[in-house]
């Protein structure tokens, strides 16, 4: 059984300081989702609802996923099929194509993204084509961005991975691995979803979001199995996340209980459960990847 903690009251009111409360007009006029983005909005609407210290983080990921969503479509249309694969560099039609959407996106960072963010994107949009060119191409082969110019762009080129995830051959089962099969990064989050009488579960890539199968017991940062020095925490506001922690290679990384909440999302969800990290990293345990914006 996990280890119940108290939420650290000193980290949610630091991260409640800069955040404001929600806008939503809640979710009975939400059509009902019929996309990945679609549901992860959903969610998100909905945890902004529940969660204050999350809601401005989570109201910005709600139009950058609806950028996404129509970043997605584009893309699937505007660049031919077959798309190479997903750990080389971006060809010049990609990357021509991906620069002329890089300057909507930071439009809309400027505008709704929160501080520093927004003067961030600011910054990087009066910096012109060519730079913006270069942190494309730049960021789309590193492992895990390193500043937050990075992980800006990382954001943006999501939805590519994802859809150059979905046109590539499947590869080999790679269930022994801590790196996505697809595009070899690390997991961002992990998923618990019914499997028979039990519970499977599975690492979500931080990049192309991927989900692989993955053995329970064992450290995706660095392979230990010794489960007592595996230990898990949960939280009562947020039950169906298990914060599960390395006392070997000091890191930590969520799993989203989805037998126990099924209308949770791995995306959403981690980002309204920002207090999780901010209790691990207070006791010692760094994320074992940073997520969207490198939260
Ligand atoms: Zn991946
Ligand atoms: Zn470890």
């Amino acid at each position: 059984m996990p280890e119940t903690i108290p939420l650290p009251q000193e980290s949610s009111q630091m991260y409640a300081g800069r955040l404001f409360a929600p806008s939503f007009s809640g979710l009975d006029n939400c059509p009902m989702a019929n996309s990945p983005w679609q549901a992860r909005i959903r969610r998100a609407q909905h945890a902004s609802g529940r969660h204050s210290f999350a809601a401005e983080i989570l109201k910005f990921y709600i139009q950058v996923a609806d950028f996404q969503e129509g970043l997605h479509r584009r893309l699937s249309t505007v660049l031919p099929l077959p798309a190479g694969p997903l750990d080389s560099e971006l060809n010049d039609s990609e990357s021509s194509e991906l620069a002329t959407q890089f300057e909507p996106f930071l439009a809309l960072a400027a505008t709704h993204g929160p501080e520093p963010l927004a003067a961030l994107s600011r910054e990087l949009q009066g910096r012109g084509r060519t730079v913006q060119s270069d942190l494309i191409n730049s960021t789309w082969v590193v492992s895990s961005p390193s500043d937050a110019q990075g992980f800006l762009t990382w954001t943006f080129l999501q939805p590519y991975a994802e859809l150059k995830r979905s046109r590539a051959s499947v590869p080999q089962s790679h269930s022994a691995r801590a790196l996505c099969p697809f595009c070899d990064r690390r997991p961002a989050v992990a998923v618990l979803r019914q499997m028979g009488d039990g519970a499977a579960r599975s690492l979500v890539c931080c990049f192309c979001l991927a989900e692989w199968e993955f053995r329970r017991i064992i450290c995706a940062g660095c392979g230990e199995e010794n489960d007592r020095k595996l230990p898990v925490y949960n939280a009562s506001d947020f039950d169906y996340i298990r914060l599960e922690c390395c006392d070997t290679c000091k890191t930590h990384i969520k799993t989203i209980d989805l037998t126990r909440d099924g209308h949770a999302d791995p995306i959403a969800d981690d980002l309204a459960s920002t207090p999780l990290d901010l209790w691990a990293r207070d006791h010692g345990y760094a994320r074992l990847q940073q997520n969207f914006l490198g939260l």
